[in-house]
């Protein structure tokens, strides 16, 4: 029997620890912990959880996290270090960075709790349908120890050792900025010749022009006004700064994504970091003087 926690019930974090809980009965109760602790307390009483301290969550066999950024994480390991025990598998489940990983994990084994970088893809939906990607970095042993827990994916890649899983989110974070970036340029040079959008989206999304966010996000939360705020705009501006970052450490040559880096961050800072990730196209309105609708 393994007890399994979660710790940060944000958008992402709220689903999969309810996934945990329909999963892990005879477990006894999944653990949750969250910051500002209303939340923890919600959650328990919605999903049949048990908000518990930090001193309590260090009991677990497993526990998960997901918070903003590596630095979060740093600072809940900082509070719970002192009553963790030995044998204990954390699972981050952050869009972190791989150089954070590889301390994490250092500071965590000087514990006897193993660490495994484990962000995941598939969004809010995704995590409410249990459906989630997993890109798993650590040693083989340690990750299919891990992967009856996995109760928010139905698919876990073992991606390479430390540091593995943060760099392919990172990666994958940054082609998703750039497919959006491009194709909202695209659209307002079409809406500048004249062309009806959800007309030249049929044709594109038909065609090899689409993406994820020319068939999904455009159409879904830019032409509709709505861009509901399920993935921050910051998050999307660190994860794409994420991903600068290993391409600079390993010297590629990246420059696009070093050009979408810089209009990204310079969409959250405009428009604002708490917006839906989407509303980068925002910024594109701007340069152009006209909406996408
Ligand atoms: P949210 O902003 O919705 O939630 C953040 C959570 O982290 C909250 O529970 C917050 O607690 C907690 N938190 C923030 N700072 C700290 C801290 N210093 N110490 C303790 N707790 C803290 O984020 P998301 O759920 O959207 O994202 C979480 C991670 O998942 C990010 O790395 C993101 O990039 C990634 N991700 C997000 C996806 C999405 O669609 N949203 C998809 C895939 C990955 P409190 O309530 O107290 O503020």
């Amino acid at each position: 029997m393994t007890r399994v926690a979660f710790l940060g019930l944000g958008a992402m974090g709220v689903p999969m620890a309810a996934a945990l809980a329909r999963r892990t009965p005879a477990d006894g109760p999944t653990l949750v912990w969250n910051r500002h602790f209303d939340r923890a307390q919600a959650h328990a009483a919605e999903y049949g959880t048990h908000a518990a301290t930090l001193q309590e969550v260090a009991g677990a066999g497993v526990i998960f996290t997901c918070l903003p950024t590596s630095a979060d994480v740093d600072e809940v390991i900082g509070q719970i270090e002192e009553y963790l025990k030995e044998g204990t598998v954390w699972v981050d489940c952050t869009s972190g960075h791989p150089d954070a990983a590889h301390a994490q994990r250092g500071r965590l084994l000087a514990c006897g709790v193993k660490f495994l970088d484990a962000p995941v893809s598939g969004g809010v939906t995704g995590a409410q349908a249990g459906t989630l990607t997993v890109m798993l970095g650590g040693p083989a042993d340690e990750v299919q120890a891990v992967r009856p827990h996995l109760a928010f994916a139905d698919k876990i890649v073992h991606v390479g050792n430390t540091g593995a899983g943060f760099t392919v989110k990172a990666i994958n974070n940054a082609l998703l900025a750039v497919n959006l970036w491009a194709a909202g340029e695209g659209l307002a040079a079409l809406a500048g010749s004249g062309v009806d959008l959800g007309a030249a989206l049929t044709v594109i999304n038909a065609s090899s022009g689409r993406s994820n966010a020319s068939e999904n996000l455009i159409p879904a939360r830019v032409l509709t006004r709505e861009f509901p705020p399920t993935f921050g705009l910051g998050l999307l501006a660190k994860d794409i700064g994420i991903a600068l970052d290993v391409a600079s450490a390993n010297k590629s040559s990246t420059p696009v994504l070093a050009q979408v880096g810089a209009l990204c961050r310079a969409a959250a800072q405009m428009v604002g970091p708490a917006e839906d990730h989407t509303a980068m196209l925002k910024l594109v309105e701007q340069m152009n003087g006209k909406e996408l609708r």
